[in-house]
């Protein structure tokens, strides 16, 4: 099979890729095609998570450590993450989910806050499947106001941590092997990261019920009590908010490129769809009204797909800053909302019926425009760059 972009990439930007980026895609889209599509529908009914084979899956065709040195198979650019994250969630936003915690969350807080040494020790396991991650940040009490709210509390114990407290939407929280735990050390009142492997005493995880979107990913409720950790186990370089900031900018920005691909599984369905229902005669997307909902979506694609691309160079450019990213997510994420109610409206009642492929994308961009920063914040952070004041409070 040979490299083509997507028809849904208008203007054709996924042909700048390297020879060696465009393979991967050509793997990944054959991956999700024979191993994914078939089964999410179901898994996402009955919302169980993948079989674990899929994890290591994913390690072999290369999707977990691609930014970071210690894990690179091939040099990469953030563009080419992007569209990995885009592609991906263009057949399911649970995988997209998935591949954005490992690879991001998880393996970027160790990159970014880890020494070298706990980069060395902990990158590998995690890019070659072996350990499956989940990110503890958000809590019961404290969501958009984590950076002032969190309560988590770790307190120094000669060469350990006392942490005690609770976490609340922890994806693969219930089942993963390690979590990365963000704390308030007791002593500094600064919030501080651990690289925490959920066998430890004190863990206790449980999984969240009743979820209606992302239904594949399973979110915890977390508790620690008295959980000790050793000190080798805390970020060396995680000193305040300010790495967990950063770990978040790089990931805000891939959040906003699977709102993108996640568009783009319900325009596609919604494109067949208008070719094969016949209404008054004639297939539906010889109406006008129709052709209108599809021209009104491609542009909401095409022009997220305009702004991502930048973003992520500006990212290897070294340029990207939180509000970069976070415009990014804001504007993607509510032009993903606009995009998957077109497309539902186009298929009638068959828009609310998984089986005709817009339903989930439906259903599963309710969570991606709440995670990783709801439009509020992002438009927020946007507004104080803008104007030089902080709105939050
Ligand atoms: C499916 C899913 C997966 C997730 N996975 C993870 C994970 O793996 N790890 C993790 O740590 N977290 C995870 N989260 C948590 C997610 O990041 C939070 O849900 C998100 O940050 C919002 O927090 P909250 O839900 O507590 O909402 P709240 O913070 O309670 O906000 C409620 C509403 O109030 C608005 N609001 C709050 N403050 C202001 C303000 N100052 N001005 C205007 N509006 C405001 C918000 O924008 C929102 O609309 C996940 C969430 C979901 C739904």
């Amino acid at each position: 099979m040979s490299f083509e972009p997507l028809i849904s990439d208008f203007y054709g930007y996924e042909n700048a890729l390297t020879d060696q980026e465009k393979d991967l895609i050509v793997k990944l889209r054959d991956y999700l095609e024979r191993e994914i599509r078939p089964v999410a529908n179901d898994l996402w009914t009955k919302a169980e998570f993948f079989d674990r084979k899929v994890v290591t899956d994913l390690a072999e065709l290369g999707l977990f450590g691609q930014p970071w040195k210690e894990t690179q198979q091939f040099e990469n650019s953030a563009v080419f993450r992007g569209w990995v994250a885009l592609e991906l969630a263009r057949v399911d936003a649970s995988v997209a989910t998935l591949v954005g915690m490992q690879n991001g969350l998880v393996m970027g807080s160790i990159a970014v806050a880890g020494s070298q040494e706990q980069r060395e020790q902990w990158l590998p396991r995690f890019a070659s499947g072996e350990l499956l991650g989940a990110f503890g940040l958000t809590e019961p009490l404290s969501g958009s106001d984590t950076a002032q709210g969190l309560q988590t509390v770790a307190r120094r114990d000669g060469d350990n941590w006392i942490i005690n407290g609770a976490k609340r939407w922890i994806g693969n929280g219930s089942i993963s092997d390690v979590t990365i735990v963000w704390a308030r050390d007791a002593d500094d009142n600064q919030v501080k990261g651990f690289i925490v492997p959920t066998s430890t005493p004190g863990y206790s995880a449980k999984r969240i019920e009743n979820k209606q979107a992302l239904r594949i990913v399973q979110n915890a409720d977390i508790t620690f009590t008295e959980m000790v950790v050793p000190e080798a186990n805390r970020l060396q370089g995680s000193k305040s908010f300010r790495e967990t900031a950063a770990v978040l900018r790089l990931t805000r920005a891939e959040v906003a490129w699977a709102a993108v691909g996640n568009s783009i599984g319900a325009y596609e369905a919604a494109v067949k769809y208008a070719g094969e229902r016949i209404q008054f005669g004639k297939p539906i997307g010889h109406h006008q009204l129709i052709q209108e909902l599809l021209a009104k979506s491609l542009g909401n694609i095409t022009s997220s797909i305009g702004l991502v691309t930048r973003v992520s160079e500006m990212l290897d450019q070294g340029l990207q800053r939180d509000e970069h990213s976070a415009l990014a997510k804001e504007f993607t994420t509510s032009r993903m909302r606009e995009t998957v109610a077109w497309c539902r409206e186009l298929l009638g009642g068959n828009g609310i019926v998984l089986d005709y492929g817009v339903m989930k994308h439906f259903a599963d961009a309710e969570a991606i425009y709440s995670y990783e920063g709801t439009r509020e914040m992002n438009t927020l952070i946007v507004g104080r760059a803008i104007t030089g004041k902080a709105a939050f409070v």
